[in-house]
C-alpha cells in the first residue's frame, strides 16, 4: 500500500515513497515544515488498503 500522511503540525499532506506490505512504523520528514512524524502502519491499515484496491478494479466478467 501507499500511505498518506498529514502532517500534525502543518497539515501538509504527503505520500509515502515506499511501498509497505507489513505491518511497520517508521518516520518521515514532513516536506512543508520539516518536522519528523511517527507514521505507524498496522495489519488491519494493510486489510483496509488491500480492500478499497480490489473494490476500485473493474469487476471480471463471467460468461
Ligand atoms: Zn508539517
Amino acid at each position: 500500500m501507499r500511505a498518506i500522511v498529514t502532517c500534525e503540525c502543518c497539515g501538509h499532506r504527503q505520500a509515502v515513497a515506499r511501498s509497505i506490505t507489513r505491518p511497520t512504523s517508521f518516520h518521515v520528514v514532513c516536506h512543508s515544515c520539516e518536522g519528523v512524524l511517527r507514521v505507524e502502519v498496522t495489519a488491519a491499515d494493510l486489510h483496509a488498503a488491500e480492500a478499497t484496491t480490489r473494490a476500485a478494479r473493474p469487476a471480471a466478467r463471467v460468461r
